[in-house]
């Protein structure tokens, strides 16, 4: 059936892609490759996919469309499902790490680009496909170095691309008048400090500017749902017919957006607001790029993103709350000129502008670790994972310590050769070292300890954290006992328990909501673990899956088993509080507040930590004791490669 009528942007004029849409078509046809490139907004990512599925497409494979976040990727995809009134799953679908909406009928997939990235590796001809669109590419995650490209610089896509056309579609934009602020400079670290700036600049607008929406940029769930509560808090007491300038403003609805967020709750985010009633969409950098929110007319940037960021000091990718680059902060602005002229506030000063903001913002594949990535591309047959033409080129050193940790992880041998268990690590959507303990406790046949484990560490934020004084004394209570249940000394084991009870609850909601622990949270580390449990047992059926045995007790094999995926990430004490990390940096760190060892740290001599967080100080989370003598065997491989064997032999 023939869909064609333009679709409407909010001042119901047709998007700027609908005038060009023949000849889009056409050059799809004509070129092996093409680079489309359009202001945000234009309809690239909902109707591009449609008109290629009209132009008869999907006759001849499916069409992928790739997005850096999974957030994007299921909103996207409801939102085309519902253009194409088709239901979501069914013609139209997406998948995501650990969540996938499709058919056999599924004609338009929209997916994350680690997703694409494993179909690659099944089926390195994506014979399924009749075209595979990469969106979004400026943002070059890691997972888009096999094959990906950018909007912004089109001439090096191009070429990389060998010289491939490039689609201009002509879009209009409004000015933006961007301030400055003054409450914070080059000095702020805390987020308080900038969280409550915006929410006082947002009333400002709320009350002293005339109608239209506002969007404020934050970096995270948390400060986002702090953010949210003083609005409403503040904004209950607003006199309509004092405080605020536009008479016809009545009201403000606030709405958080963020990645882990229900699907229902984000469709609200797109609707117009009831009449008379402002929208004030509280935001991660998600809005920046990859989701348009029709009707915005005003900014409110706070200058900051949480990033993930190798730190080469601790030797391991800390996600970090970083001030942006500027061209990050030029397009958060131009999101206000979309339909009409905006404004933008930016609650920083010049000051921070000239010295904390770098111009551009580093391509993720130059600033995280490579361990995965490499490992990737070694099974897809790149044996020279140095000179591999990658479209930013990562600095060689990380590309040395990357091999260096898969050699560690045994995951590629001396020869730069992928081994048998690096085949079967590739498969799991984990980290390296965290596949490499759940595959060590399946050998020992105790992986029912493991992939809970695993599942929870891969979702957000387990434990509620209210913030208000009293509440939080509560919450911490709660969690101590929670802790204490599963002996009180290993903050791994306490992840399993609290996996365990709320499961074998019979309310699990409301068992949550007791323990302060996030439902959400739990049920999407439910979903996870089935997963994760699927991926294995596919693996299991292999003829040449390891199997081991062991004879101790039953909490020492599941920490044995933790150690042959964590022993990159072991401290010893040191002097007073602190431990010295064994992996060549020999870091000084703490146990976080959080742990469970924290108030016990006296009797600790080994532990093994699962992550690191640097503040004033570089704390260790999520910890557990440990015996020299489980490492004992494991801690030279942290020496004795030479990075510099490895890299003549994937050079060779
Ligand atoms: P681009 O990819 O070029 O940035 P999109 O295709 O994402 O543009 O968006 C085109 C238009 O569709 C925008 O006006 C946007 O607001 C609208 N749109 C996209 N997703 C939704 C949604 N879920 N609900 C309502 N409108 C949407
Ligand atoms: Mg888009």
């Amino acid at each position: 059936s023939s869909r064609s009528e333009p679709k409407e942007s909010s001042d119901s004029e047709p998007l700027p892609i609908y005038h060009h849409k023949s000849k889009l078509v056409r050059a799809v046809k004509d070129s092996t490759f093409l680079v489309v490139t359009g202001e945000t907004g234009c309809g690239k990512t909902t109707q591009l996919p449609q008109y290629l599925h009209e132009a008869g497409f999907s006759k001849r494979g499916k069409i992928g469309v790739t997005q850096p976040r999974r957030v994007a990727a299921i909103t996207v995809a409801q939102r085309v499902a519902q253009e194409m009134r088709y239901t979501l799953g069914k013609e139209v679908g997406y998948q995501v790490r650990f969540d996938d909406c499709t058919s056999e009928d599924t004609q338009v997939k929209y997916m994350t680009d680690g997703c694409l990235l494993r179909e690659v590796l099944a089926d390195p001809g994506l014979s399924q496909y009749s075209v595979v669109i990469l969106d979004e590419v400026h943002e070059r995650s890691l997972n888009t170095v096999v094959v990906m490209s950018a909007t912004m610089e089109t001439e090096k896509l191009s070429a990389f691309l060998g010289n491939c056309p490039v689609f201009v579609i002509p879009g209009r934009t409004f000015p933006v008048k961007c301030s400055f602020g003054s409450a914070v400079g080059p000095k702020e670290t805390e987020s308080t400090g900038y969280v409550k700036e915006v929410v006082k600049v947002a009333l400002d607008v709320h009350t002293s500017e005339m109608s239209g929406d506002i969007l404020v940029f934050l970096t995270g769930q948390n400060e986002i749902e702090r953010a949210c509560d003083m609005l409403y808090e503040k904004a209950e007491t607003i006199d309509y017919r004092f405080d605020v300038h536009d008479q016809t403003v009545e009201g403000l609805l606030i709405l958080p957006l963020y990645g882990s967020m229900p699907t229902d709750q984000q469709r609200q985010i797109f609707q117009p607001p009831p009449r008379g009633i402002r929208k004030c969409v509280v935001a991660t950098n998600i809005a920046a790029t990859s989701l348009t929110i029709n009707g915005i007319k005003y900014i409110i940037d706070s200058g900051f993103v949480k990033q993930l960021n190798h730190n080469s000091r601790v030797g391991l990718d800390i996600l970090e709350v970083v001030p942006i680059s500027k061209s990050e902060a030029q397009q958060r602005a131009g999101r206000a000129g979309r339909t009409s002229a905006g404004k933008c506030f930016r609650i920083y000063n010049t000051e921070f502008w000239e010295k904390c903001m770098p111009e551009y913002t580093v391509p993720e594949i130059q600033r995280t670790s490579l361990t995965a990535v490499v490992l990737t591309l070694k099974c897809l047959g790149v044996h020279d994972v140095i000179r591999f033409p990658y479209l930013d080129s990562p600095e060689e050193r990380f590309i040395l310590e990357a091999l260096k940790q898969l050699y560690q992880f045994d995951a590629i041998d001396r020869r730069g050769k992928v081994t048998k268990l690096g085949e079967l690590m590739v498969e799991f959507p984990l980290h390296p070292g965290l596949t490499r303990a759940v595959l060590k406790a399946a050998s020992y046949g105790c992986a029912d300890l493991m992939l809970p484990v695993a599942a929870m560490l891969s979702v957000e934020n387990i434990f509620i954290r209210p913030g208000h004084p009293e509440k939080q004394k509560e919450a911490d209570q709660r969690h101590r006992a929670l802790a204490s249940k599963s002996g009180g000394m290993n903050d791994f084991a306490t992840l399993l328990s609290i996996f365990q009870l709320c499961r074998s609850s019979e309310k699990p909601s409301a068992w949550c909501k007791e323990n302060w622990i996030h439902w959400r949270a739990l049920k999407s580390a439910f979903s996870v673990e089935t997963q994760l449990r699927e991926i294995l047992n596919r693996l299991q059926q292999r003829s040449d899956f390891p199997v081991e045995s062991f004879n101790g007790n039953k909490n020492e094999l599941f920490r044995r088993c933790l150690c042959a995926g964590y022993f990159t990430n072991v401290a010893r004490r040191s002097i007073g509080k602190s431990f010295c990390t064994m992996d060549g940096h020999g870091s000084m760190v703490h146990i976080h507040p959080s742990s469970a060892l924290f108030e016990n740290e006296k009797d600790l001599d080994w532990v093994m930590f699962h992550d690191v967080l640097v503040t004033s100080k570089v704390y260790v989370r999520t910890v557990c004791p440990i015996r020299y003598g489980w490492v004992k065997d494991l801690l030279p491989k942290l020496h004795e490669v030479d990075v510099y064997e490895l890299s003549n032999v994937a050079r060779e």
